[in-house]
């Protein structure tokens, strides 16, 4: 098993930040890595975050979205509002590293690196409320349950946007594998979105040797299949992406017997939410008209899990230019072959407000390279001077005076 290393606060790296005592930050991080709270039952983690807030004068809600916490603070008159979120949720995992502030709760582990993010944006809030530079309203956002991709969603049906509106959105995640001190900051899409649809077809069951009487479920599910094949080759244009995939198939239970219904669910990936509209249309139609075509009935149950995360232009320059001034143009990636592979909640914010999604590297090898999910994960506190500095700088470089 890998065991991450004993990292000291990495003493190259406070400069970054100079105002706020940062092995003060790394203590937080480490109390809240050893215990984990899961999805939504976050609130020794968010009632930790809420008192320091308060305790550094922000003007802090409770309860959003369940378990979530807003702190805000005003400076000047300015009327910009720069919305910035953190995850506080852990994960069911048996922790395996060793460490002396490993987990104390058999079964959860901090094995995503959300302590980090928690105390990074801590950091910076401590910094922002002792500087006063800065014109405008600072949102700082704390989700619960960021892996079942429930809590940002649930933040925003209980009116975050309307109650703490904002111009733009941020949020960052550390990378294994990604050397600390260098951030990925990419315009456009970074992952697909994720839904899934459940067909049923009810046609009329009957004797496999007298079709007539019947109407068959089989021959015009198939036809259906097949028609679903043609969606994204003759819909998506080709330098955009988007995934239709019939996972399962149900139906009939002998050979001579026409069955009453054919179930089959599909799983259906895009790029942009409105190649998501777009596919979605297509499916709706190609099985409620091949349906009838075959004189059957069609019943789709259509749920969208996860939109796209897509990164707005303007608000990723900005994210990039304030990452060059911070670690230089080296160490700043604009362009890669390839986003994300997962799916991310903040997804759900940057459909209401424009932002960007950044990714700040973790360490590679012994030093933070362990991947994310892994038993023998830790965040890189070397990288938390990294991810503060970049959210100060953001907000006195959003928030002009
Ligand atoms: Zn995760
Ligand atoms: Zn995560």
């Amino acid at each position: 098993m890998t065991r991450a290393p004993t990292l000291k606060p990495h003493h190259l790296m406070r400069h970054l930040l100079p105002e706020i005592d940062v092995d003060a930050f790394v203590d937080i991080r480490r109390q809240i890595h050893a215990h984990p709270e899961l999805g939504f039952e976050v609130g020794t983690t968010s009632e930790l975050v809420a008192s320091l807030l308060e305790e550094w004068g922000y003007e802090v809600h409770r309860g959003i979205g369940k378990s979530g916490v807003v702190g805000q603070l005003t400076r000047g008159s300015g009327k910009r509002r720069l919305g910035i979120r953190a995850d506080m949720d852990a994960l069911p995992i048996v922790e395996a590293t060793g460490l002396a502030y490993a987990s104390q709760i058999q079964g959860r582990m901090h094995a995503c690196g959300h302590d980090g993010h928690t105390a990074i944006l801590l950091a910076a809030a401590k910094a922002l409320a002792d500087g006063p530079d800065f014109d405008g309203t600072l949102n700082l956002i704390f989700q619960p349950d960021e892996e079942n991709l429930c809590g940002a969603r649930a933040m925003i049906e209980d009116g975050l946007f309307e109650r703490f509106p904002c111009d733009a959105v941020y949020a960052l995640h550390n990378i294994p594998g990604i050397q600390v001190g260098t951030f990925h900051v990419l315009t456009g899409s970074l992952s697909l979105s994720s839904d899934v649809a459940d067909v049923t077809i009810r046609g009329v069951g009957g004797h496999g040797a007298m079709p007539h009487r019947a109407r068959d479920p089989i021959s015009a599910s198939a036809a259906i299949i097949t028609a679903l094949q043609t969606v994204v080759a003759r819909n998506v244009a080709p330098d955009d992406y988007a995934v239709v995939s019939v996972g399962f198939i149900q139906g009939g239970a002998t050979h001579n017997v026409i069955p009453e219904c054919v179930k089959f669910g599909l799983n259906v990936r895009a790029s942009r939410e409105d190649t998501r509209a777009l596919v979605e249309q297509r499916i709706r139609e190609i099985v409620a008209l091949t349906a009838q075509a075959h004189g059957v009935e069609a019943l789709i149950d259509y749920r969208q899990l996860t939109p796209p995360v897509v990164n707005t232009e303007a608000e990723t320059q900005l994210a990039q230019r304030v990452c060059v001034e911070l670690v230089g143009a080296g160490n700043v990636v604009t362009q890669a072959s390839r986003g994300l592979s997962g799916s991310e909640d903040f997804a759900w914010m940057l459909g209401r407000v424009p932002g960007c999604y950044l990714m700040l590297g973790n360490g590679q090898g012994d030093a933070g390279g362990c991947m994310v999910h892994n038993p023998g994960y830790d965040f890189n506190d070397a990288a938390l001077p990294l991810g503060a500095a970049l959210w100060v700088r953001l907000a006195r470089t959003f928030l002009v005076v």
